[in-house]
């Protein structure tokens, strides 16, 4: 009796002490001061960079604004403030970086929940590398019913577990024998059935459509479907168009009457004409695509996500790919060079996205330097990590962009990203909703995730 009400009455205090901490966080007023700001959206820097946030918002920013008087100023000294930055193509639930056999059976091996639990450490890690908002193109375990892609960004919403705002696709859409069909080169029969809808596989219009909304119903925010071959696929070859014109009519009518964006996972020129032609809203990867079809997603306004480090990763250790895929990867990143500097010189809309996953989750920002290996403006890419896919994913009345009444979502990294792209891989602050997540070192957590970290070398051309 006297031990339970003893436990009671610290249990009590506990309570007061963290509601106490809860009230003083929600009112502090924080101060950011850097040397530079990079808004998300203007020509160039701002400097002598000020950001005022209230709870989870900016209440005020610019150069040298004023102070107020009770606010916690963190002065960053010779840093750029950004808007935290996004990467509109990874797969978080997912590593297939590293041998490919090895992980291809570890796929077989591991129960699904292992497989959440890693998720976890790669969301942390993903965060800590400034990526704030994440759109998760596809989350598919063969044979499994499972939803880990969902779990893991509502398992975020609700503070469980600290990772970037994630917007899902589920499973992904795709053909019989397609990019992604999770049972392709596998032997017939294997996993006793035919994939079906519920695995994201569908063939005709009206089964496309009820794939559609069996995602949606499942808790997709966004559609993503595979209408080419794939790279890291068995069963296909890498620019075969997968889906007809019909079907892809059919996807982004469904999609967009439920308010959802399409992006489509594609590398052939034949089925990127068809999909822009279909009105999908993201080509990600579009390795293939002649300079007709760049001009075609031009006049549509259709972002391009180019995922280059997803190739720059595979040819860097290409010995570890089954010889098939090792074919595939070299002629999609031939190709990839020449199409990424034209949609760059035709002034293409470029969503910034990396294929995470592909290689280890964290290293997102690599993507930057290869971008501006390949023609781009460095303050272009920066725009394209911010504002560019916040409208791509529409959201951009809320992230994207410093400005008042935005969502505090703001990151620092040393230096100047202009003089230097590089300084982007080396993000040491991040806030996320008013939340500081990350000042200085990373966590324990985040740091052994990054520990199998390989050096991606110079752009290949
Ligand atoms: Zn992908």
């Amino acid at each position: 009796m006297r031990i339970a009400s003893r436990l009671y009455y610290s249990a009590g205090i506990v309570i007061l002490l963290f509601s106490g901490v809860a009230a003083s966080a929600a009112d502090q007023t924080i101060v950011l001061k850097a040397a530079r700001i990079f808004d998300g959206k203007s020509k160039s820097l701002i400097p002598n960079g000020v950001i005022v946030v209230q709870g989870d918002k900016i209440v005020d920013m610019g150069s040298n604004v004023a102070v107020p008087s009770d606010a916690k100023v963190i002065d960053l000294g010779d840093m750029t403030l950004s808007p935290g930055f996004m990467d509109a193509h990874t797969h978080l639930t997912l590593d297939f970086s590293g041998d490919f056999n090895k992980r291809r059976l570890e796929q077989l091996d591991l129960n699904i929940s292992e497989q959440a639990i890693r998720a976890v450490g790669y969301a942390r890690t993903t965060v800590e590398a400034g990526f704030t908002t994440v759109r998760d193109v596809g989350s598919r375990f063969v044979s499994s019913r499972e939803f880990v892609d969902v779990a893991l960004r509502n398992a975020i919403n609700k503070g469980v577990i600290v990772g970037p705002r994630m917007l899902v696709a589920t499973k992904g859409i795709g053909a019989t024998g397609g990019h992604f069909d999770p049972t392709g080169g596998f032997r017939d029969f294997l996993f006793g059935r035919e994939p079906d809808y519920t695995d994201g596989i569908a063939n005709g219009p009206d089964e496309v459509r009820k794939a559609v909304r069996f995602e949606v119903k499942n808790g997709a925010d966004v559609i993503k479907a595979a209408v080419s071959g794939g790279v890291l696929s068995l069963a296909d070859e890498v620019d075969t168009p997968q889906f007809t014109p019909a079907e892809m009519v059919a996807l982004v009518d469904e999609s967009h009457r439920l308010r959802k964006k399409v992006a489509v996972h594609c590398h052939g020129d034949q089925a990127a004409r068809e999909a822009i032609e279909a009105g999908v809203d993201s080509i990600e990867h579009g390795s293939f695509m002649k300079p007709q079809t760049v001009a075609l997603l031009k006049q549509k306004g259709t972002f391009l996500t180019p995922t280059l480090m997803a190739s720059e990763y595979i040819m860097s250790k290409i010995d570890q790919y089954p010889p098939t895929l090792q074919a595939k990867a070299r002629e999609a990143t031939a190709a990839r060079s020449e199409m990424f500097r034209n949609a760059v010189k035709m002034g293409v809309r470029i969503s910034f996205g990396t294929d995470a996953a592909v290689f280890p989750h964290g290293q997102n920002a690599k993507e930057f330097a290869l971008m501006i290996g390949l023609g781009m403006a460095a303050i272009d890419a920066l725009k394209s990590a911010t504002s560019n896919d916040a409208e791509l994913l529409g959201i951009a009345q809320k992230v994207g962009t410093l400005e008042k009444g935005k969502l505090a979502d703001i990151i620092a990294m040393p230096g100047d990203p202009i003089a230097d792209i590089t300084v982007t891989e080396r993000v040491s602050f991040v806030m996320k909703e008013g939340k500081i997540i990350r000042n200085g070192s990373p966590s324990m957590q985040a740091a052994a995730e990054s520990t199998n970290i390989t050096d991606i070398t110079a752009p290949v051309d």
